[in-house]
């Protein structure tokens, strides 16, 4: 298997226990990192907190339900691949939860090695899914695994640090609207009163900034912020 698929890191979202340690078991040998989660809310919160390459999905969860999880997580603008794995096996159960965002939808009882080779191909097809890599000037930013540098440093960004910084460097050179920056990144859960890409716009600068240089996210005044071409704060100062 490709080094890149073997360090995928798998979010496995299913409540009942003795498949949920199957399953962990079984895509830990297969070489697979996995994070169990009991509930959608659980996910939400590791996804909110750590990078995940692929989310396998039941649907019956106690609290939200699978379905309406990942519709959210669509809206959201997620692009994360999710399998959906589940019991629901009719023809329309399999359309809606496609429907719904899913990118594969395998029912159980299912043949591990098929588990296998569907997450195989959604990787790939993600691998594949061109330029993981932005590259802006200096910055570099791995889109799959969520990592920045400036030259050869990292950044230690947060996931949604990450998603703030791609957001500016694929729009780099262009000013964009703080508005459509938080609406990207947060989807409907961002508040337009709230500072909330302000305080991220900041630990941004934190961690790119060099010391004595104007950054490279410049602030216009009443019209949102402009990631710098170069983004090396080439000397035209005082653009904070
Ligand atoms: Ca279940």
């Amino acid at each position: 298997m490709d080094v890149n698929l073997l360090a995928a890191r798998l979010l496995v979202v299913e409540d009942e226990a003795r498949l949920a340690a199957n399953l962990a078991q079984g895509l830990s040998e297969a070489g697979y990192t996995i994070v169990l989660a009991g509930s959608a809310e659980e996910a939400r919160a590791r996804l909110g907190a750590e990078h995940y390459d692929l989310l396998v999905l039941d649907l019956r969860l106690p609290g939200q339900d699978g379905l309406a999880f990942l519709r959210e997580l669509r809206r959201e603008g997620s692009v994360l691949p999710v399998l959906i794995l589940t019991a629901r096996d009719g023809t329309a159960d399999r359309v809606t939860g496609l429907d719904s965002g899913a990118d594969d939808y395998l029912v159980k009882p299912f043949a591990f090695s098929e588990l296998l080779a569907r997450l195989r191909a959604l990787l790939r097809r993600r691998l594949a899914a061109g330029a993981p890599v932005v590259e802006v000037g200096e910055l570099r930013l791995d889109t799959l695994s969520r990592r920045a540098w400036r030259g050869r440093r990292e950044l230690g960004l947060s996931p949604k640090e990450a998603a703030v910084l791609e957001y500016l460097m694929r729009h780099a050179g262009v000013t964009v609207a703080r508005d459509a920056l938080g609406a990207a990144v947060w989807g409907e859960s961002y508040d337009p009163c709230s500072n909330l890409v302000g305080v991220f716009i900041n630990r941004l600068r934190q961690k790119i900034d060099q010391v004595r240089e104007p950054s490279a996210i410049v602030t216009v005044r009443g019209a949102g912020y402009l990631l710098r071409v170069g983004a090396r704060g080439d000397g035209d100062g005082g653009a904070t």
